[in-house]
Order: C-alpha cells, then sequence, then structure tokens
C-alpha cells in the first residue's frame, strides 16, 4: 500500500483537502491530531515534556497548548527537542495504523512533511497552495489571529517555491469546486499508479 504525504502551509487549506480524499475512501491520517492525541494519551510522552517545559507543560492530563507553543516559537532548539520526543511516536503509530487499512493508497496530513524530512516516507507528495494574502485573511477569520500573527507563521514555514519543486502533485486550493475536480484527478492517477508499481 502507498503512502502519500499531504501538506501545506497555513491556511493553504490541506485539512480541507484531506477532508475530500477521505470523502473518496482515501484512509487519511492527520498527523496534528494524531500528535495532540499521543501527547495527551502517552505517559511517557508527558514525563519527557514536563522534562523538557516544566510542570507547566500540562493541565492536569491535557497539555498546555498556549503555554508550549509560545515556548517552542521562541527557541527553536526547544522545538527541535519537542520534536525528537513526538515524531518517533507518530511515526510508529502512523505505521501500525497504515497496517489495518485497505486501499491503494493511504494520506497522511502533515504540516510539516517536507520540513521535516517526512517525504522521504512517501512514495507520492501533495502540496496544496493558495495565494499568501488569501490564506492569511482565512486563519484570521477561522482562529482570530492577526495578520501580523499569521504572517510570522508563514515567514517561518518553508516557502511553497521550494515545497512545488520537491512534490509530486500540486493541488491549487482558491475555488473549492476546482479544488475538487483536481483532487478528483489526482486520486484517479494515485490509483493507477500504486496499482502499476
Ligand atoms: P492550518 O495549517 O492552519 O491547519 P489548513 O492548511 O489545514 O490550515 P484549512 O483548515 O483546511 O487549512 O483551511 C483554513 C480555513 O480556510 C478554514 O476555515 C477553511 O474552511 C477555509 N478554506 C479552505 N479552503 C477554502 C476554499 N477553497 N474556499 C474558501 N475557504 C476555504
Amino acid at each position: 500500500m502507498k503512502i502519500v504525504g499531504l501538506t501545506g502551509g497555513i491556511g493553504s487549506g490541506k485539512t480541507t483537502v484531506a477532508k475530500m480524499f477521505s470523502e473518496l475512501g482515501v484512509p487519511t491520517y492527520i498527523a496534528d491530531d494524531e500528535a495532540k492525541a499521543l501527547i495527551n494519551r502517552s505517559k511517557v510522552i508527558k514525563r519527557k515534556l514536563i522534562n523538557l517545559f516544566g510542570d507547566q507543560a500540562y493541565l492536569g492530563n491535557t497539555y498546555n497548548k498556549t503555554f508550549i507553543a509560545q515556548a517552542i516559537f521562541n527557541d527553536k532548539s526547544l522545538l527541535k527537542a519537542m520534536n525528537s520526543i513526538v515524531h518517533p511516536k507518530v511515526a510508529s503509530h502512523f505505521i501500525k495504523w497504515k497496517e489495518k487499512q485497505q486501499s491503494d493508497y493511504v494520506l497522511k496530513e502533515s504540516a510539516i512533511l517536507f520540513e521535516h524530512g517526512g517525504d522521504k516516507d512517501c512514495d507520492f507528495t501533495i502540496l496544496v497552495t493558495a495565494p499568501e494574502a488569501v490564506r492569511i485573511q482565512r486563519v484570521v477569520d477561522r482562529d482570530q489571529r492577526s495578520k501580523d500573527q499569521v504572517q510570522a507563521i508563514i515567514n517561518n514555514q518553508l516557502p511553497d517555491a521550494v515545497k512545488i519543486k520537491k512534490a509530486s502533485f500540486v493541488i491549487e486550493n482558491t475555488d473549492m469546486e476546482a479544488t475538487k475536480n483536481q483532487v478528483f484527478k489526482v486520486h484517479k492517477k494515485l490509483v493507477k499508479a500504486s496499482k502499476v508499481s
């Protein structure tokens, strides 16, 4: 079974696009959601994150998202250390999940697919794009964050121009119907490619 990585910058619409693939019957693994669930569930992760960030890392059994987000945004070495705790757990959880699926291919959505070399474990990759101004407006509307805050996150991510060169497929997500058409076309290609190789 092939692994297809799906990624895109903040507000590009990767979750929206992942849902479209899921509606076509493709088993879809949302790495960010699974990571959050594992951070709350795993005692080993909890112990290691408290060692790294201090007791404030958790509020009871739930990780303190605001505190951790702020800490890792300001200190790249903390982000790296956190990733080295969480990523291997997500990777092994994904492998177990994949073994239970029956499909030509599975989709793994990750915001940091190219940034962390996750694309090396994928047979194909899909990048979701949209103009920067559109992405900023979507996130401002969705999360009540300021334009400057969203811009700062964008500046922290790998530019689309770099990711486009790495991706097997690019889906431009501006008009919903046009996006659905692209998803359908890419899906057909992926089913075909999964069967031949
Ligand atoms: P993040 O990186 O923040 O998780 P994302 O890339 O997963 O974002 P989505 O959550 O799918 O992006 O989309 C961001 C917002 O934009 C959502 O509110 C979504 O409903 C909206 N959106 C996505 N695609 C479109 C579109 N083609 N037209 C209009 N709104 C859209």
